[in-house]
């Protein structure tokens, strides 16, 4: 017996159609690609790891927001993922991954650790990701459910999707990128 399946595809961009044509801006356009064709590259330290590969796997299944292809090289992701406990020695491995991640790039901070380092207020561990890199959005929780994860992962996808493209041209963005010393 035939089912109707009620499937959603990407949401349409606004635009104006008619028959046989629709016109919209080239950044919706380059907006709602970006959104669905995010590569992550997660890294991921401690616990909080954990719970990204549950993201990962069957039950919650990121590849239905198009990210199935993680990237374990920083030249091919756009998308870091910071999840976990970062020491002070490692803000500035955490930098040069970023660093070397091509343009435009986002920042998802995953876990209190991540966001504030968390239970561990210690001359050892950084507190925040923050004080080496720029985050784009923070999930809270030791650890944040994968449902948290996804959360977080879907307000990237709605700054990548209504960023402009020339916001990473802006005084504002670059002013952002020199209180960090990045160029
Ligand atoms: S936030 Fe909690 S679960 Fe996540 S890495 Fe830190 S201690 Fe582990």
């Amino acid at each position: 017996m035939k089912k109707n399946i009620d499937i959603n595809a990407a949401y349409k961009p606004d635009g104006i159609e008619g028959e046989g044509y629709f016109l919209t801006t080239l950044d919706k356009v380059v907006g709602l690609g970006r959104k669905n064709s995010l590569w992550p590259l997660p890294f991921a330290t401690s616990c909080c790891g954990i719970e990204f590969m549950a993201t990962m796997a069957a039950g919650y299944d990121l590849s239905r927001f198009g990210s199935e292809r993680l990237s374990f090289s920083p030249r091919q992701a756009d998308l870091l993922m910071v999840m976990g406990t970062i020491s002070k020695k490692m803000g500035p491995i955490l930098r040069q991954v970023y660093e070397q991640m091509a343009e435009p790039k986002w920042v998802l901070s995953v876990g209190a650790c991540a966001c504030s380092g968390g239970i561990f207020d210690s001359y050892s561990v950084l507190q925040g990701i923050d004080r080496v890199i720029p985050v784009d959005v923070y999930v809270p929780g030791c650890p944040p459910r994968p449902e948290q994860i996804i959360e977080g992962f879907m307000k990237i996808q709605h700054l990548v999707e209504t960023e402009s493209l020339r916001r990473r041209e802006s005084e504002e963005y670059k002013k952002l990128l020199g209180t960090y010393g990045i160029q």
